[in-house]
């Protein structure tokens, strides 16, 4: 779709948060030709070498904004994902990213480093502060400075913890409950996993590794450093989280804890290549029902990002669905619309993102789950299963059944073919003619309503007839 930049009112847009749904939300805004101001608590910096993935559809908006050959520097591009058993290291099956396939799909699945992603989009979050209240009557937001800004929209894009979120949603967008299991981000630099023998393979190979161990699971996959262009490994354990409640912060690094991570439950490799880091950086997670308000009755404010829905961190999708987010209330803040339309475009951005965003939510946590099955008949089917489809897995595209092929990519396919930027233009093709001659929509309102007049006409005259 050719979006056409807003030529008829620029919008002042405020939005609260700047990581990478803030950031790549007001880098598009900017793009569609708004005036935004990005509010950030932090000095704008984040240096983690935490490893996030990039799957097609991410990747797909990526280049489109331009931004292709900068990611190509930073990024690696994945082959295949391997699953492992835990303790013994034997492959179980592994998921092949067929090359026909990525071309069909017309983009790569990236490994990243989020530090190197968020520097991209970042010299656009210039003004810095943090949020302590919202007053979405009047599109204000106050900072912990006293400083009152306002706007036309308010885009809350302020994370797990997020102060728009209640404003929005009410008391029960803080009400949640507490994951089982916490995830530990740890970053190892290859140069120090060189020096052992058994781990050189993970230097070099672009596959995505997942060791699944008893009630926990570590995934694991290559990185680059944006400062050095060195490589690094990007480790994630998702681990019990023993009935203590974990910190929902990206920000706090600790000490290597070996029995926190239960790291007995791998096979010496991991065990090795945990080792060689220092430090680790738990993040807990606050599981939500899906929000049903994303945007304030007043229209003036809108929730993007982890804001919006918090996703389980450390999957596949968070950087993703945040950035569909941006694509999406950018898009449609591209379209010849009026400034008295953005209550429409806000909740038409509602109305697009969140059925997709609820169902990643679901299916995030169930793949988590399904990697970290205690030892027992559910984990053995599951490893056999895994097992059988290893021949067929890595038989080449043309040569697999198709029967597989469906049962194994129908879900990845749904979500890695999806296009935010065509479900705007879908959205817009449908309701833009209305939206942009009112008495078109005023003709088919009285229409309708000349039914519901002679229906009751009708209903009127046999009621008589009755009587
Ligand atoms: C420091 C950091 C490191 C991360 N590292 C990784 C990683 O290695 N791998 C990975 O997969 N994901 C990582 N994430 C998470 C990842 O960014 C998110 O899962 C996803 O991309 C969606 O992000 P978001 O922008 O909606 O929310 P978040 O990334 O949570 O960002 C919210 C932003 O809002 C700011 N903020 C919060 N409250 C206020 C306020 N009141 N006023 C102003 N600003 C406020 C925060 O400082 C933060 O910058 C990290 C997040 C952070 C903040």
């Amino acid at each position: 779709m050719n979006t056409p930049r807003r030529t008829s009112q620029m919008l002042r847009f405020i939005v609260v948060g700047g990581s990478i749904a803030g950031v790549a939300c007001a880098y598009a805004l900017q793009e569609a030709g708004h005036q935004v101001v990005v509010l950030e608590q932090g000095d704008g910096r984040h240096e983690s070498h935490g490893g996030l993935r990039s799957p097609p559809n991410m990747t797909r908006l990526l280049n489109h904004w331009g931004l292709g050959p900068a990611i190509a520097r930073v990024s690696i591009k994945a082959n295949r994902f391997t699953f492992m058993d835990g303790k013994s290291g034997e492959e179980l099956g592994p998921l092949v990213l067929h090359d026909k396939l990525m071309k069909a799909l017309a983009a790569d699945f990236l490994y990243i480093q989020h530090g190197a992603l968020h520097a991209m989009f970042v010299e656009f979050a210039k003004n810095a502060g943090k949020v302590v209240s919202v007053d979405p009557w009047k599109g204000m937001v106050i900072t912990r400075n006293g400083v009152r800004l306002t706007a036309d929209v308010i885009v809350g894009a302020d994370g797990y913890g997020s102060v728009v979120r209640p404003v929005v949603v009410g008391p029960e967008g803080m009400k949640g409950v507490l994951d089982k299991r916490v995830s530990v981000n740890i970053t190892v630099p290859t140069d120090l996993m060189r020096r052992h023998e058994d781990l050189v393979p993970l230097t070099v190979s672009p596959e995505w590794s997942l060791w699944l161990g008893h009630d926990c699971a570590t995934h694991g996959l290559l990185t680059v450093n944006p400062d050095t262009s060195e490589r690094e490994y990007a480790v994630v354990m998702h681990v019990p989280t023993d009935g203590k409640p974990a910190q929902e912060s990206w920000a706090r690094s600790q000490p290597l804890d070996e029995k926190f991570l239960k790291l007995d439950r791998f096979e010496p490799r991991v065990q090795k290549l945990v080792r060689l880091a220092r430090t680790m950086t738990p993040t807990g997670y606050t599981i939500y029902e899906p929000f049903d308000n994303w945007v304030h009755e007043s229209g003036r404010v809108v929730l993007i990002g982890e804001a919006a829905h918090p996703l389980m961190p450390n999957g596949s999708h968070n950087s993703a669905m945040s950035i569909e987010d941006a694509m999406t209330l950018s898009t449609l803040f591209s379209l010849p619309a009026t400034k008295s339309h953005t209550p429409l475009l806000l909740s038409a951005y509602e109305e697009l993102r969140q059925p997709r965003c609820a169902a990643t939510q679901a299916s995030e946590l169930r793949k988590r789950d399904f990697v970290c099955m205690p030892l027992g008949p559910e984990q053995q089917a599951r490893d056999d299963g895994l097992r059988n489809t290893r021949i067929r897995a890595l038989l080449d595209w043309d040569e697999a059944e198709e029967e597989y092929l469906r049962e194994t990519w129908e879900e990845y396919i749904d979500l890695f073919a999806f296009d935010a930027r065509e479900a705007v233009e879908d959205w817009w093709t449908k309701w833009g003619p209305a939206i942009l001659r009112p008495q078109m929509l005023d003709s088919r309102i009285e229409s309708t309503l000349g039914k519901f007049e002679s229906l009751r006409l009708e209903v009127d005259v046999s009621r008589e007839a009755v009587a």
